[in-house]
């Protein structure tokens, strides 16, 4: 009997879909478990169903990341501390097989060490894995500098051509956090990636590109991996198990959705990460309120002092809007309430979205963000994207309200579309999900491969 370890990168975007994975790969009678760190393990509540919980040492066990002096220095310490606490953990746990985030190669190489097959799992979309992967196999070029703004690469693979700005921003090397640059790049180079790289994807979203990826290495479409209600088969987990939460969500939210009228409201929020500054927060409020929605909007404890509280005074005061610090992001999806959804394109968020069918406003801001954005106008057109202001490096205003209108009015059936657009995608999500749908099949062929490894 295979018995499966799952290591995703600690934070909550990449827990999420790798724990959903583990939910659907206990609910076939497989164990498995999910490796966070002893902080983390100590400080969330994990609804993990049949799913095990298990902790490695990051270095930072008291605080975690944000008791690390800087990004750079958490990745390195995680690899470092990680490794030895990982093997003795894979060793005294008997685990069979490793699941690891793409990009954590240090986990591929200690289980390979140990003799264990290893699989990698992107939880990212797989038009950002491909970018990455091509770029760093010399088939796609990195663009040239900002100098030259604008410039397109050609359509590769069933990929767009991408304007510089829409590339995920570790392709460059003057991205932000230089530890996370190379593991990035070199997600699905440096393994022998065997018979299965799990994405977290489904054919209906990203066939094209998943089919240029197959010709390279077994990709495998194996998502959405978001807790929708055909999950599980065997009826045991309900619809909105979160698996984790690493903040507390605000319950005042699904009261306050409770008294809007169906789809009258924008629900905000930019994920778990991204901090969008002071002049953006502004910008924000009053494309909002010009919108003329009422809208909820999470801002966490760490971006409140960046929150013009002011200008949204009236409009808190009224009911017409109410800032969260954190939300129940599902339920608020689900709730008949919320006709847009206004993301950073967070690529859960962007599946989750999908997921209950919520059509989207997208604004996004670095990594994977804008070629997901792309995606939900172009491929999908199941919302639209708000054009930045290069000179000021906002998302303005009057881009805000007009694209919260497109997507909630219904005069020019741009509404209408989008909706219909982000409904059919969710038809297909639950479609894949379903006993004998694509992704559980795939599931099934993968406790096939993990049974035969063994043998
Ligand atoms: N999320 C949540 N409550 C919030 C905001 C976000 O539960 O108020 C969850 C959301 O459901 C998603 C994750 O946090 O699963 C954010 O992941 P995503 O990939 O969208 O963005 P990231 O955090 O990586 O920027």
């Amino acid at each position: 009997m295979a018995n499966v370890l799952l290591m995703p990168y600690p934070c909550q975007s990449h827990i999420n879909p790798m724990l959903q994975f583990a939910k659907r790969l206990a609910s076939k009678g497989v164990p498995a478990a999910l490796v966070v760190t002893r902080f983390i393990a100590r400080t969330v509540r994990f609804d993990a169903g049949k799913v095990r919980v298990e902790s490695i040492s990051d270095g930072h066990d008291e605080g975690g990341l944000p008791s690390a002096a800087s990004v750079d220095e958490y990745v390195e310490r995680l690899e470092s501390s990680g490794s030895a606490s990982l093997a003795t953990l894979i060793e005294e746990g008997h685990f069979t097989h490793v699941v690891y985030d793409s990009f954590m190669h240090w986990v591929a190489r200690t289980a390979r060490g140990l003799g264990r097959p290893v699989v990698p799992f992107s939880t990212q979309s797989c038009a950002a894995s491909a970018v990455y992967y091509y770029i760093n196999s010399g088939l796609l070029d990195v663009p040239p500098p900002e100098d030259n703004a604008g410039v397109r690469s050609e359509p590769f693979a069933g990929l767009p051509g991408l304007e510089r700005w829409e590339f995920p921003s570790f392709v460059f090397h003057d991205a932000p956090y230089p530890a996370l640059t190379a593991p990035a790049l070199a997600q699905f180079a440096d393994q022998d990636v065997g018979d299965w790289v799990l994405v977290n994807s489904f054919d209906e979203l990203e066939l094209e590109v998943l089919d240029g990826l197959k010709r390279h290495f077994k990709a495998r479409a194996i998502g959405p991996c978001v807790p929708l209600p055909a999950v599980d088969d065997s009826g045991d987990v309900d619809r909105f198990t979160y698996g984790a939460n690493l903040l507390d969500p605000e319950d005042t939210c699904i009261k306050w959705l409770d008294a809007k009228p169906p789809r009258s409201v924008a629900y905000v929020s930019f994920g778990s990460n991204a901090s969008i500054g002071a002049a953006q927060m502004e910008e924000l409020s009053r494309g909002l309120l010009a919108a003329g929605k009422p809208f909820l909007w999470v801002v966490r404890t760490s971006e409140e002092a960046q929150l013009p509280r002011h200008i949204l005074d009236e409009a808190t005061a009224s009911g017409d809007a109410l800032v969260v610090r954190w939300s129940p992001q599902l339920d608020v999806l689900a709730h008949r309430a919320v006709g847009c959804f206004v993301t950073h394109c967070g690529w859960n968020s962007t599946l989750e979205a999908l997921g209950f069918g919520v059509p989207m406003v997208a604004l996004p801001l670095w990594t994977d963000q804008p070629i997901n954005a792309r995606l939900i106008e172009e491929a999908w057109g199941a919302g639209v994207r708000a054009r930045r202001d290069a000179s000021a490096g906002v998302f303005p205003r009057g881009e805000i309200a007009q694209c919260v209108r497109a997507v909630m009015e219904d005069e020019d059936g741009r509404a209408a579309s989008a909706r219909a657009a982000a409904r059919r995608l969710r038809d297909a999500a639950q479609g894949v999900l379903a006993p004998g749908g694509a992704s559980d099949k795939k599931l099934g062929d993968f406790l096939e491969f993990a049974c035969a490894v063994m043998d």
